[in-house]
């Protein structure tokens, strides 16, 4: 049993009995890791607003047999923004469940932690909504998969490997697949596809900034399968998405 300082983003949190929460957390240090915060859910709590999913904040645990209990609690980054913005809510919510999805527990992935505190960022500077149409949305499903391991193929058929034109994209196989491999997946336009290489190729700060569109949507649709295969599981932060 020990004490473990730490960095962390609050993912979300459950009630245990009549008093307690059980926070996720994602810290720079641990990875995905659950820890219980006793009295938060009195009136009178001393732990206030600070372990409010979306914060950052530097932890004291203190290392149970099975659980962390956070014994301090300093915030080092709220953003507003996501408590009042649809958009903004609907990506950090989406940023934070795949996130919690994707990454087993007590895998440390420095990676990880600093891009959902970008996604944090970036959403909390505004996002042309709604957020299941912007770019910026794809982007941090797209980097997230990518450091899970899961980056789709977009560079050739995922299926047979041939440089023949891309016309769907199959989660099973991971990516793109060409005519020949069509049945294997799902029609995809051009214009989704523009949408994956982006959200691969450039970095969150300027995906914010290009306008939300149709296409992306579509492009949100093949992204979420692909999580969907792997994790077994549904974003169902995607209804805050729709705005
Ligand atoms: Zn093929």
């Amino acid at each position: 049993m020990r004490y473990q300082e730490t960095r962390a983003v609050v993912l979300g949190s459950r009630p245990l009995g009549e008093a307690d929460r059980i926070i996720v957390l994602f810290a720079r240090e641990l990875g995905r890791v659950d820890a219980v915060v006793k009295g938060v859910r009195r009136t009178k709590s001393r732990w206030g607003g600070r372990l409010e999913p979306f914060n950052i904040c530097d932890l004291v645990l203190f290392q149970g047999r099975s659980l962390f209990t956070v014994t301090q609690a300093q915030l080092v980054a709220v953003f507003p923004r996501l408590r009042e913005d649809r958009a903004a809510l609907g990506v950090a919510a989406v940023a934070c469940e795949a996130t919690a999805g994707l990454f087993a527990e007590h895998e440390p992935h420095e990676r990880v932690y600093n891009l959902l505190r970008s996604a944090l960022r970036e959403a909390d500077a505004g996002v042309a909504g709604p957020a299941i149409r912007a770019p910026l949305l794809v982007g941090v499903v797209v980097k997230l998969l990518h450091e899970a391991g899961y980056l789709p193929v977009l560079d050739r058929c995922a299926s047979c490997g041939g440089s023949g034109l891309a016309l769907a994209f199959s989660a099973a196989r991971g990516g793109l697949v060409c005519e020949r491999c069509l049945a294997e997946g799902v029609p995809i336009t051009p214009e989704a596809i523009e949408d994956l290489r982006q959200s691969v190729e450039r970095p969150l700060a300027e995906l914010r900034e290009l306008p939300a569109a149709e296409h992306v949507e579509e492009a949100l649709k093949h992204v979420h399968n692909l999580y969907s295969y792997h994790t077994g599981g549904r974003l169902k932060a995607l209804r805050f998405a729709r705005g």
